[in-house]
């Protein structure tokens, strides 16, 4: 097995809602049972494979749910004790893999590309993964194994229920092939029809439209429908650490109309998150600026690095390209912000690409742990952010 090839494994829980009730209630196994209504504004929020069976669907109207299948034990949502059955389910993935991306209360995406060795095939891996949560929750998951998040979850459904489905790199397309495009991640009952429309109902067909033409009928999602039908998915798992940020925002005593102002006020503002970012031992690669305006209309812009950091003066670089992008010193402002987002462990950054880099980002990190440890003794306002030395000269 290739190392550099990426293993998925998307698991999510079979008519969860139902089961845990059906759990709690073990008189109800094997009958069916719906739970919804209530505050969830009278849709079927899950049912029993029995409900299932006899043609009860998610979202369904209860009501409607009702009339097909009136023997149906109606239960209202316990989110609460859902909750507490997901967290000894998520706690299952992290013993194979931190990389895990929680995708709702019961399904999760875990990247075990670099597990086998470990752990086994990966397929061994997500057997193991259902036989712990059946054992430890007494629900049961579906799991599906593949190169990419999207193979992966087309694999979970065609488990379901209670199975595993494995589909190698080159499966791939062949398994995708004969597959309604309803099933491909984003296609919406909206797209469906206009694809249906022009006569594209499996994934197949949808493989005969060249990107051009999807591109043209659908924009941006065109490229992903081109993609996704020939199982190209290069997104990847992304942590919950990953999603938070780190950010310090300012609302000032009075207005900020002047540009000059506005930047000196980034600088700090840059310079204080680059600094919690180190504290945390994080990298952004994301970086947010927030500009409320005086009349309170509040905008947001944001860019990705090339690399993630924790400097400062990269951080205010990119806000300084940001503010481009906003009418600030135009328009008075009350409020900046600045955040980092995309967050990775700041101990696994990549090596500069050519040995100049290197020897520039060494050089970086010198002044900034320096920097720190100055203000780490002496307080914040000890020493001039390396940042604004640099904004003087320039
Ligand atoms: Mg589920």
């Amino acid at each position: 097995m290739a190392k550099d090839l990426s293993h998925i494994i998307h698991v999510d829980m079979d008519a969860f809602f139902a089961s845990v009730e059906i759990l709690d209630r073990p008189e109800l196994r094997g009958k069916p049972v719906i739970v919804g209504g209530g505050a969830e504004r009278g849709v079927v929020c899950s049912a029993s494979y029995e409900a299932r069976g006899r043609g009860v669907r998610s979202a369904m109207p209860v009501a409607h749910a009702r009339r097909v299948c009136p023997e149906a034990v109606l239960l209202p949502v316990r989110r609460g004790r859902y909750e507490e059955v997901s967290r000894l389910v998520h706690a299952v993935f992290y013993r194979y893999t931190p990389r895990v991306e929680p995708v709702s209360i019961d399904e999760a995406f875990c990247d075990v590309s670099g597990c086998f060795r470990l752990f086994g095939h990966p397929k061994d891996i997500a057997q193991a993964m259902r036989r712990e949560i059946f054992s430890e929750t007494g629900c049961a998951a579906s799991a599906g194994v593949g190169p990419s998040k999207l193979a992966a979850k087309m694999a979970s459904e065609a488990a379901k229920p209670g199975g595993v489905v494995y589909v190698g790199p080159e499966e791939v397309e062949d398994f995708l092939a004969p597959l309604p495009v309803s099933r491909l991640w984003g296609v919406g009952k909206a797209t469906q029809e206009r694809l249906a429309a022009l006569g594209v109902r499996t994934v197949a067909q949808l493989r005969d439209y060249p990107l051009e033409a999807l591109a043209a009928k659908f924009g941006k999602q065109g490229a992903l429908l081109y993609e996704f039908s020939r199982g190209i998915d290069t997104r990847p798992v992304v942590t919950e650490h990953e999603t938070k940020s780190i950010g310090n925002e300012e609302t000032f005593s009075r207005d900020i109309l002047d540009i000059g102002e506005a930047k000196n006020r980034l600088l700090r503002l840059s310079d204080k998150v680059a600094r919690r970012l180190r504290r945390n031992g994080l990298k952004a690669r994301c970086v947010c600026l927030k500009v409320k305006y005086a009349d309170f209309v509040q905008i947001t812009r944001n860019v990705t690095l090339e690399e993630a950091t924790w400097d400062g003066a990269v951080v205010y670089s990119a806000c300084l390209g940001l503010l481009e992008k906003t009418e600030v010193g135009a328009r008075p402002a009350r409020l900046l912000g600045v955040s980092g987002a995309q967050l990775e462990d700041g101990s696994l950054g990549r090596q500069g690409r050519f040995f100049e880099d290197t020897r520039e980002a060494a050089r970086r990190e010198q002044v900034n742990r320096a920097m720190d440890s100055i203000r780490d003794r002496f307080g914040e306002k000890s020493i001039l952010p390396a940042a604004l030395t640099q904004d003087k000269e320039g």
